[in-house]
């Protein structure tokens, strides 16, 4: 009889990638279904970086590479730290690359995390911090964020939440599910409150850098030099450059950690993908002006959305300034019935609009914060419009 282990029994399938699934699923039964859980762009990989993909094919660089990628990326990855973050890294030992930024971050927990260790998640988060901090052994410690504090972090809570088992903070802005941003004086104060607990390690998942509307990126290390020997820089290609199949993502950070994720890398994956590694050269070394415009395409669909959702009952959202998501809150749908079936929490919400118009969501439950739904706008501004239609005419029907 199959009987899965210990760890893994600690945590539960990623319910985006089940959401995403379902939908799916109902597709290839032939239903017209809008699918709005996954999280990725919507736009082709560049050509001049699938070019490079192509050529590293036909220039035979199909075999394996260090552990932690080709010294032409690290060195990419280096010269991006110091163009657009000031952060000077050395390729050599402070640069790992790894099949998705994902990877690094489960790399970081596993090579760092003992039984019993906390690491400090503010909620909602990611739905893979809790997952891979309790695959590591470690207790997710939540802090709650409010929508009224634009879903940031406050200083006082980040140090109420810090005890001596304390091992990382975790911080991701632009946010996944929220789009909300971490401004260079809110990283300030959350840095004042790091500096005088030296034992909290940061993971900055800067994911969502490059997608941004009107405001200024920032990440923690910049901000407060001190905390660099502490901190580990996540970036990856999947979302700046369309790249979520090619599985690249990488990190700065000091080397003691560096080395310890590149013993894990040569026990697990060996190397990160190594066309995929010359593609991601080409993507950092390249023009970066196709960004702009694919940004100005976002910002569209967010108004729209926003404007769409101002006008229903039971629902209200914050404005993000970054990333493809909005977080409604609906509350004022909770208490309600759909198709004869009171909805009592948002996972309710959520099945019911699937079920009744097709309309695939992530419930807020999923990310620790309720009632909720987090929906991806990476999605065309034809089907956001129709997927609009169906959420009102939801919103109407409930009784
Ligand atoms: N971090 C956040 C917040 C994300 O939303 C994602 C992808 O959904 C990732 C990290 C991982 O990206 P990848 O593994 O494709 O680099």
């Amino acid at each position: 009889e199959f009987k899965a282990s210990e760890a893994l029994s600690r945590i539960k399938p990623s319910p985006t990638i089940a959401m995403s699934q379902k939908a799916i699923d109902l597709k290839r039964q032939g239903k017209d279904v809008i699918a709005l859980a996954a999280g990725e762009p919507d736009f082709p990989t560049p050509e001049h970086i699938a070019e490079a993909g192509i050529r590293a094919i036909r220039d035979g660089k199909t075999q394996y590479t260090s552990v932690d990628g080709i010294m032409e990326l690290k060195e990419a990855v280096a010269a991006k730290f110091t163009r657009d973050n000031s952060l000077t890294y050395d390729p050599g030992s402070e640069i790992c690359v790894a099949s998705g930024g994902k990877f690094v971050l489960y790399a970081a927990l596993m090579a760092t995390v003992d039984k019993g260790d906390e690491v400090i998640i503010p909620a909602p988060y990611w739905v893979s911090y809790p997952g891979m901090t309790k695959l590591a052994g470690g207790e997710p410690v939540f802090v709650e964020t409010k929508q009224e504090d634009g879903f940031r972090l406050m200083p006082d809570d980040l140090e109420a939440a810090i005890t001596p088992k304390t091992r990382w903070l975790i911080l991701n802005s632009p946010s996944n599910p929220t789009g909300a941003i971490l401004s260079r004086s809110d990283l300030k104060a959350l840095a004042d409150v790091l500096m005088r607990h030296p034992h909290v390690w940061v993971l900055t998942d800067d994911i969502y850098e490059h997608v941004l509307y009107d405001a200024e990126f920032a990440t923690i290390a910049e901000v407060e030099p001190g905390l660099k020997d502490r901190t580990l820089t996540m970036n990856g290609a999947s979302k700046a450059y369309s790249m979520t199949g090619w599985r690249i993502g990488y990190a700065g950070g000091p080397a003691p950690l560096m080395a310890a994720m590149r013993k894990l890398f040569s026990q697990s994956t060996t190397n990160p993908c190594s066309i995929s590694q010359w593609a991601a050269v080409a993507a950092l070394e390249g023009p970066h002006d196709f960004l702009a415009e694919r940004n100005k395409a976002f910002r569209e669909r967010r108004d729209f959305l926003l404007d769409a959702f101002d006008a229903m009952p039971g629902i209200s959202c914050e404005k993000p300034e970054g990333a493809f998501y909005l977080y409604p809150r609906c509350e004022g749908l909770i208490g309600k019935s759909a198709g004869g079936k009171v909805m009592e929490t948002d996972l309710d919400v959520a099945e019911a609009l699937l079920v009744q118009e097709l309309v695939a969501l992530v419930p807020g439950t999923a990310f620790g914060k309720a009632p909720y739904l987090r929906l991806s706008y990476a999605a065309s501004m034809e089907s956001l419009q129709e997927a609009a239609k169906r959420i009102a005419r939801f919103c109407d029907s409930v009784r």
